[in-house]
């Protein structure tokens, strides 16, 4: 029996609301929003930036996942991994009873048509979409709208004969799944570039050729199968994963545009080179809320909350370490006391597993200080009303 998908919601919002209101809302968080977003309290000043936490699209597959708890009390539900990345939000699921297909001790093998299975914000790949239909288990699909956009671009850059250059990590699940749209078509290629350098090396290759092999080697598993430089490059349409660095993605497109005009001349690039901005608006919204904090207030160090695999977080990280001390923490108990934090130092890659180091002293013993705040977009509010209250705590506030 084929799979029932859910694509719109379970009909059960408003059933729905006041656990979600119970479990992630913050007092303190709306308070400081009223408050212009700074609240002191005592020698603290805290500065929120102006959009941070929850996206939409978090916002709706955690409210789609309450929802399918709602709707089937008596069947098991899973979710393919995280929902999204964030151990607090992933935890309160659990409590909920929503098992993760990617915990220790859970077999996707067993699932069945009595099972549900909710699908994470960034989406699953093809073929576990696949996978999972041919189980005939009920599908809670809450991949983001922003997700989706990208794969219809790439999907035609596929039918079109374009290959898609994807800015992205390629551990990613959300780059995984739309690399594989890329597939959709039997020409359908893809090739995954992480950073500046990588493009680098691509648009290199598209100027002037170069070592094939040395080439393949680089790009083994980042890119699809059967990947030919030397053909796979000669039609090209950019996109990248909805929350990379804004600015990089962007500075990443001009390259491959550049070093196409350089190789087809200007009248040749429409047929050779496409891009489109895939930055989702939430993505863009934070960072640019960020840099705008960053100029605008005079700060001692900068607070970032979020997971430590969560793409978008690391890039806030990032962009506040250019400008002011910076330590991105998963929870608020990584604030470990008024002299101790635990942390992820920026240079250390986004990845579930985050190496963290501790920094002593981190707070300034006496006299004012002033802390910028911002939060990933899988970050709930409670989790940063609880920074703050830890916060004033420490600074003798409260
Ligand atoms: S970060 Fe953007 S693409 Fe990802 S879930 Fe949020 S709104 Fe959607």
């Amino acid at each position: 029996m084929p799979s029932l998908i859910f694509r719109k919601g379970l009909d059960l919002k408003d059933a729905v609301a006041g656990e979600l209101a119970a479990a992630y809302h913050s007092h303190i968080v709306d308070a400081v929003r009223s408050d212009g977003y700074a609240r002191t309290s005592g020698r603290l000043t805290i500065h929120l930036a102006k959009e941070f936490g929850f996206c939409y699209g978090v916002d709706r597959a955690v409210d789609y996942a309450y929802q399918t708890r709602k709707k089937f009390p008596d069947k098991r539900v899973f979710l393919t991994g995280e929902i999204i990345h964030n151990p607090h939000v992933n935890d309160q699921l659990r409590a909920q009873g929503i098992r993760l297909l990617t915990d220790p001790g859970e077999d996707a093998g067993t699932l069945g048509a009595d099972d549900v299975v909710i699908l994470p914000a960034f989406g699953v790949s093809i073929g576990e979409l696949e996978r999972l239909t041919s189980t005939g288990c009920t599908l809670v699909d809450t991949t983001c709208g922003s997700v989706l956009n990208v794969w219809k671009n790439v999907v035609r850059y596929a039918q079109d004969g374009f290959t898609s250059i994807i800015h992205g990590k390629v551990k990613h699940e959300e780059t995984r799944a739309t690399a594989s749209q890329a597939l959709k078509y039997p020409n359908g290629r893809y090739l995954i570039v992480l950073d500046h350098e990588e493009a680098a090396i691509v648009c290199s290759y598209i100027r002037s050729g170069g070592d094939r092999d040395a080439f393949l080697a680089r790009f083994a598993g980042t890119s699809s199968p059967g990947f030919d430089p030397d053909r796979d490059l000669e039609r090209i349409g950019c996109a990248n994963q909805t929350t990379m660095l804004m600015t990089e993605s962007l500075a990443i497109g001009e390259m491959f545009r550049d070093a196409m005009r350089e190789r087809y001349g200007e009248a040749g690039l429409s047929t050779h080179f496409r891009a489109f901005d895939t930055i989702c608006s939430a993505t863009q919204e934070r960072q640019d809320a960020v840099i705008a904090l960053l100029a605008e207030q005079p700060l001692d160090l900068m607070l970032v909350v979020g997971g430590y695999n969560s793409s978008n977080t690391c890039n806030l990280a990032c962009i506040c370490a250019e400008k002011v001390r910076t330590y991105h923490i998963a929870q608020p108990e990584c604030l470990i006391s008024a002299e101790q934090v635990r942390y992820r130092p920026v240079s250390v890659p986004c990845s579930a597993g985050g190496i963290q180091e501790i920094a002593q002293g981190w707070l300034p013993a006496s006299g004012p200080i002033a802390v910028g705040l911002t939060a990933g977009a899988s970050t709930p509010n409670n989790i940063v009303g609880e920074v703050i209250r830890k916060l004033e705590t420490f600074c003798g506030g409260v």
